[in-house]
């Protein structure tokens, strides 16, 4: 009955790459996580079915921890009131170091329609916005 696990191992690394490949990017994560997986059930010979539920909890912890801290940035409008020092001609700059250097990122990949902008000196989160589409 070895192949099943095996096989398991097997789908669940697609699953596992599929959802985490935008974020880590590259097969060398993935056979690092093959690795890993392995040797723990080869070791404790743990029942497959506790990987995917902890895996399953870690995922949505993280979805959501991130979803929470992006929501309770400020929008544009917010930052720019909370920092009217910071509303420049070109832009905005960043309320922390003043740099007027900033850079957006996506909340769950690189095309994410939840976006925020960071500082590019200090890394400091500034304000979120929406891609509307
Ligand atoms: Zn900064």
């Amino acid at each position: 009955m070895y192949y099943i696990e095996v096989m398991s191992v097997f789908l669940f690394l697609l699953v596992f790459g599929a959802i985490f490949a935008p974020f880590l990017g590259g097969c060398l994560v993935l056979l690092l996580v093959l690795f890993i997986l392995g040797s723990l059930i080869v070791f404790f010979s743990l029942n497959f079915i506790w990987f995917i539920i902890a895996g399953l909890i870690l995922y949505s912890a993280g979805f959501i921890a991130r979803f929470y801290k992006w929501y309770h940035l400020p929008d544009y409008n917010e930052y720019i009131s909370l920092h009217p020092q910071c509303k420049l001609d070109t832009g905005v700059s960043c309320f922390k170091c003043s740099s007027d250097k900033t850079l957006h990122a996506g909340l769950f990949n690189k095309q994410s329609k939840l976006r925020y902008y960071i500082c590019s000196s200090c890394k400091t989160m500034l304000f979120r916005f929406k891609v509307l589409q």
